[in-house]
């Protein structure tokens, strides 16, 4: 099976962000063997492989790429049996949910909008408006990049966490994933837990909302804070949130919310595992003195998301990672907290 590659292929149009340089070789794989050619490819001449899924969680740097960027373009989905739908990782993830609502299957309506592909999902374990991708993943397909062998993990193997699975910690860089199988309910109720959520239903005196009008819900929250792209919202252009929500331990939450009472302010958080409290990062932004709408030449904040770096038109990958590095010192100096990013840095530190 003959793999086409492409030299110095552009890479910011295919990320949300659109900046950043391009790839020296570029490799659109579509099927399981073209993904073993184009690593066997690049490890023929010795070169660092990065694997492309929708471009909504990296930030590549200005240089761009020096290696083999492979995207992953695996398509198909199958109803496999009751409500368990595999899907290849190169389908759109919104895709997949508008078709699985549109059957009636619940499970992932509250993931509705998040922009990407179905391979991309299980790598950070997305979330949103109280559910997260790990409550349905039943198994996945992946290569193993050390001996091009595949193998299935069961969602017990992924190590799914808050943002994090496997193949974004212990095992990040090992694995191409190629087929994702979801566990979905029919007619299950929909998912209203978040307060986003609530609050819409209840504007709209709706006490029990079909799947579909909760997938619509979603988007449209999603819409007015930017998190949903639209081509013409310049807000949009980011790769989401750019920040993880901060897990802190009982003592250091402690610590902040006496900070915080010293300077009039009252923390929100919610319980997280064990003892520990998530807060969330656009609160610290906001009161580290970033006002949505910030701006710093082509990048800003978003007018609509505290937590959204955007690019304005012209940004280059420099600029973003400028402004994130300011947001964490000032975030780290009125609070002592140390914000993670989200996106996944290609090209940067040499590879
Ligand atoms: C406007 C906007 C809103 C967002 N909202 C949310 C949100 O609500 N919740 C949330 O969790 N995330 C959100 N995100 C982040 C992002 O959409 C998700 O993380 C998404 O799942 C990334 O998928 P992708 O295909 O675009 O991955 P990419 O951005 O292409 O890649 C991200 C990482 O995954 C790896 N990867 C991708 N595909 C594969 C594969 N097949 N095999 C192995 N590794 C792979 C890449 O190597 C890279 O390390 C948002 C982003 C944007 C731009």
């Amino acid at each position: 099976m003959p793999i086409s590659v492409r030299d110095n292929v552009p890479l910011a149009p295919l990320t949300t962000l659109g900046v950043g340089g391009p790839a020296r070789y570029f490799v659109e794989a579509a099927s399981t063997g073209e993904v073993r050619h184009a690593i066997e490819w690049a490890r023929a001449r010795n070169l660092p492989l990065f694997v492309l899924g929708g471009g909504s969680n990296v930030l590549v740097s200005d240089r761009g790429f020096p290696g083999v960027v492979v995207r992953i373009a695996i398509r198909g989905i199958v109803e496999e049996a009751e409500g368990v739908f595999l899907a290849g990782a190169g389908e759109d993830w919104d895709a997949l949910i508008a078709r699985a609502v549109a059957a009636n299957y619940g499970g992932i309506e509250c993931l509705s909008g998040i922009p990407g592909s179905v391979g991309g999902t299980p790598v950070q374990n997305v979330g949103a408006y109280g559910q997260e991708v790990s409550e349905t993943i039943t198994s996945l397909e992946a290569l193993d990049l050390r001996d091009l062998a595949p193998r299935t993990f069961a969602n017990a193997d992924c190590g799914f966490a808050y943002r994090q699975s496997i193949f974004n910690t212990t095992e990040r860089g090992r694995w191409v994933i190629l087929r994702v199988a979801y566990q979905l309910r029919k007619d299950a109720p929909p998912r209203i837990a978040y307060r986003d959520l609530k609050e819409y239903f209840a504007a709209c005196k709706n006490p029990s909302p079909t799947l579909q009008q909760v997938r619509d819900a979603v988007r449209e929250v999603r819409r007015s804070k930017a998190m949903l792209i639209v081509p013409g919202d310049d807000d949009s252009r980011s790769a989401g949130s750019f920040f993880k929500n901060p897990v802190l331990t009982l003592s250091d939450y402690q610590r902040l919310v006496q900070l915080a009472a010293e300077r009039g302010e009252k923390v929100p958080s919610y319980p997280a595992e064990g003892q520990s409290s998530k807060v969330p990062a656009a609160w610290l932004v906001e009161h580290s003195g970033f006002a949505k709408g910030y701006a710093r030449g082509a990048v800003g904040i978003s007018r609509k998301h505290a937590l959204a770096i955007v690019n304005r038109g012209g940004a280059a990958a420099a600029d973003i990672v400028a402004l994130k590095n300011e947001i964490q010192q000032r975030v780290h100096d009125t609070f002592g907290i140390e914000l993670i990013p989200e996106p996944v840095m290609v090209g940067f530190d040499g590879v």
